[in-house]
């Protein structure tokens, strides 16, 4: 008799700690460390490792094997070079399913009811370079017909060679989807996609979706609602399309955002987590049990977010006062060695918002936009500036830093409040699309919080929460 009981990879959860590869700290580890960690792993008797084939500029790409079971599993992330959350979950697993513990009967349960195939970092060199792409430029993921990528051959050459019952697709997507249009998070979406225009479905595709009804159910209890479903529409250039007509139920997860985790480590342990729900659930078939009618009630994927939306505000613009909304995007920026990312905040939206939201919201029908003034000062006043110092600038409505001696360079500066600018005007003016976010909102000509590159400062607060601020 199978029986829904998800209760062994649940205990997991809060044991999660003990199997987070310390290694990899933020998204933007590359081939070399994931070379290391391989390394690592098999140097155990637990785990093997090919090279099944190399990126255009030469990147191994590895399979790695475990478990004796009869029940074929493939998972294989980062085919989109900057899109690493899976990466560092799937290095995650490996460490619990090589551990010894208390957990040692759902070990054993899985490694000895499935084989585990998987590639990690699919795409090494759009990783290199933190970019979807790969090094011909073509999205690996729009390659599965004509398999002109090195890096999608090697995928298809692998998947006909096992011949997998189940497939696991790794992604990540926009921090800025909703789960439908409401104001939660696509923390995690699914689909299990189509393999043919009508959409059909048959049982490979039916396996798939109550795979993903399983994993719903479990993560429902740690992000209630932050749970969305992607577009099926057909795509054959695809490779999750490609795989659901070759007969592997393939199941595509896209990692979203998450309140207050830019570099994705909170979401990294729920794709540990929905991984191993799934792989307890292969393991004793207790997926066949989801009902597919249930899937219908996971939300539609919806590009409806903002990073900072600011509802009800005074503007004065072109001498029309108006009272309207303000949504903010921060954009990232890559460093010039790919290892990290700043952000420039902009306006992106004036006008009507209906359904959409914020990560952060402000209700501002008592407030006023109200431009930055500049400051004047020498380079070496700036230079000495404390963020404190910054900060009473602020509260008295400055909001940028003009030198009297040389020419300042453009900001903004990272870890700094106030920007330095060279504009001509005493302050920077209106709020406009495309504008850079920084700028008060005030009650009664007093500044309560500041826009600083798209990060809210509330100004009634202590200056110990400052450097919070720029957290990302
Ligand atoms: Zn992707």
């Amino acid at each position: 008799m199978c029986q829904v009981n998800l209760k062994s990879a649940d205990l997991v959860w809060d044991h999660y700690d003990r199997y987070k590869e310390p290694v990899i700290t933020n998204r933007f580890f590359k081939h070399t460390e994931v070379l290391n960690l391989i390394q690592k792993h098999t140097t155990s008797r637990l785990i093997s490792a090919v090279q099944i084939g190399q990126s255009v500029k030469g990147r191994s790409i590895n399979h790695l094997k475990l478990g004796t079971g009869k029940t074929k599993v493939l998972l294989w992330s980062q085919m989109h070079g900057d899109e690493s959350t899976a990466t560092m979950a799937l290095f995650d697993l490996l460490n619990f399913l090589a551990a010894d513990d208390e957990h040692n009967d759902l070990r054993k349960l899985i490694l000895s009811n499935l084989e585990l195939n998987i590639v990690p970092m699919l795409n090494p060199d759009g990783a290199q370079q933190w970019k979807r792409r790969n090094d011909l430029e073509i999205d690996v993921n729009r390659d599965a017909r004509y398999l002109v990528t090195p890096e999608g051959r090697a995928l298809m050459n692998l998947a006909k060679d096992l011949k997998p019952e189940i497939g696991f697709n790794l992604h990540d997507q926009s921090t800025l989807y909703a789960a439908g249009r409401t104001d939660k998070t696509a923390t995690l979406s699914f689909l299990a996609p189509a393999y043919d225009y009508p959409k059909s479905m048959n049982e490979v595709r039916k396996r798939a979706t109550q795979l993903i009804l399983t994993m719903n159910a479990a993560l429902q209890i740690k992000i209630p609602g932050k749970i969305a479903k992607y577009d099926d529409a057909f795509d054959p250039r695809c490779f999750g399309d490609t795989f659901q007509g070759m007969g592997i139920s393939t199941i595509l997860i896209e990692s979203g955002g998450y309140y207050a985790d830019p570099e994705k480590q909170y979401i990294r342990k729920l794709n540990f987590y929905a991984l191993l729900n799934a792989f307890e659930s292969i393991a004793k078939k207790s997926y066949a049990n989801q009902n597919l009618e249930d899937y219908q009630s996971i939300p539609e994927n919806s590009r409806s977010l903002y990073d900072v939306l600011i509802r009800n505000v005074s503007i004065s613009k072109e001498g029309i006062a108006f009272r309207t909304n303000l949504g903010i995007v921060r954009s990232q920026i890559k460093s010039p060695d790919f290892g990290s990312m700043s952000y420039n905040g902009r306006i992106e939206e004036l006008g009507d918002v209906e359904l959409t939201h914020g990560y952060d919201e402000i209700e501002a029908s008592n407030l006023t936009f109200t431009a930055g003034n500049i400051k004047l000062m020498r380079k070496s006043e700036w230079e000495t500036l404390s963020p404190q110092q910054e900060l009473d600038l602020i509260r008295e409505g400055y909001l940028f830093v003009k030198w009297t001696d040389g020419t300042s360079p453009a900001g903004p500066l990272n870890a700094r409040l106030l920007n330095l600018t060279n504009k001509e005007t005493n302050t920077i003016q209106s709020a406009s699309i495309g504008q850079q976010a920084q700028f008060l909102l005030s009650r009664d000509g007093k500044p309560v919080y500041a826009l600083l590159n798209g990060y809210v400062l509330d100004l009634t607060k202590d200056v110990a929460t400052v450097p919070n601020v720029f957290g990302y």
